[in-house]
């Protein structure tokens, strides 16, 4: 399959689109990036790359560090895990705090905010504190993505910091129904360094590559999950990756992804590759608008979808 001739056409069909969604402005230091770009990437087992667009620009990939801290609590926690946080789509926004009350401050799946910030907390208590955490976090993100040089924009947490209140409001309510260990601001600043990692598509195209390959890096060898713990985080990112829209996002690309508010999406090819795009504006479910439809084309031109 000629696939560098399939991102051409996909970044050919997409153009019309780049300045339709809305960049996320409620984290301020997002709010000035430009709406018109576009890049694609996907990474093949042996490592080769096709790529289109901006492929080499650096973006926040926010809510996609979920995958990366789901996966290392799943290594420390196994099923233990799920008595915390649940795997059942929400059917709410990312943010949305009125389930949250209802279901005693179990989050529905470690995918929304507040499961995710639940998931930080879990690998709070097992490196001990804060600071480790990220360090520990980052280091595994750059091993997985086989990126030594990664780092988090500290403009941008700190951004997300000063206005993070519904967050804050999340975690609050956790740790008020007892399901949050740590200090509840340790824990949210914990959550926004991860999101404030910054990659480009082709770094987080290679670094979906174990999860195409039950667990296991096909370039490194290194196993990062068993068969059936990746199965899971595929499973977790089909039916919760993209909040509210993941039916949608299963029905019109039909494979496990993850999006992030930065406007970047990661997609899995189980058995053979990892995929990437990224575009920064939003639909209304804080997705980005023009990737959800480049892998829509994706799947389309290429038939791999899961189904
Ligand atoms: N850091 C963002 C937040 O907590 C992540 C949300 C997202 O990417 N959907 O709001």
């Amino acid at each position: 399959m000629d696939y560098q001739l399939i991102l051409n056409e996909i970044a050919e069909e997409i153009m019309s689109l780049q300045d339709k969604g809305k960049v996320a402005n409620y984290i301020p230091a997002l709010e000035n990036v430009n709406p018109e770009q576009f890049g694609m990437s996907l990474t093949l087992f042996d490592g080769t790359q096709y790529n289109v667009g901006d492929f080499n620009t650096l973006f926040s990939i926010q809510s996609i560090s979920k995958v990366f801290t789901f996966t290392l609590a799943l290594k420390f926690y196994s099923t233990g895990l799920y008595k915390r946080i649940g795997r059942e789509p929400s059917g709410n926004p990312f943010n949305s705090l009125v389930q949250l009350e209802y279901e005693h401050g179990v989050p529905r799946n470690p995918f929304i905010n507040a499961g995710a910030i639940n998931v930080t907390d879990t690998l709070m208590s097992y490196y001990g504190d804060s600071t480790t955490a990220s360090k520990e976090i980052m280091q595994f993100i750059q091993d997985i993505a086989g990126e030594p040089s990664l780092t988090h924009n500290e403009i941008v947490s700190t951004s997300e910091m000063d206005h993070g209140f519904r967050n804050m409001a999340l975690a609050n309510l956790m740790k008020s129904f007892n399901n949050l260990d740590n200090d509840v601001h340790d824990v949210v600043q914990t959550y926004f360094r991860h999101c404030a990692i910054e990659m480009n598509t082709k770094m987080l195209s290679r670094a979906m590559l174990f999860l195409s390959n039950h667990g296991i890096d096909p370039i490194s060898g290194v196993e990062y999950l068993s068969e059936q713990q990746a199965k899971r985080v595929n499973a977790v990112m089909l039916t919760c990756g993209h909040y509210d829209a993941s039916g949608d996002f299963a029905f019109h690309v039909g494979l496990p992804g993850k999006s992030g508010v930065g406007g970047g999406i990661v997609a899995v090819v189980p058995k053979k590759m990892g995929i990437c795009v990224w575009s920064p504006g939003l639909n209304a479910q804080g997705n980005s608008l023009a990737g959800t439809l480049a892998l829509e084309l994706f799947t389309s031109k290429t038939g791999m979808s899961i189904f």
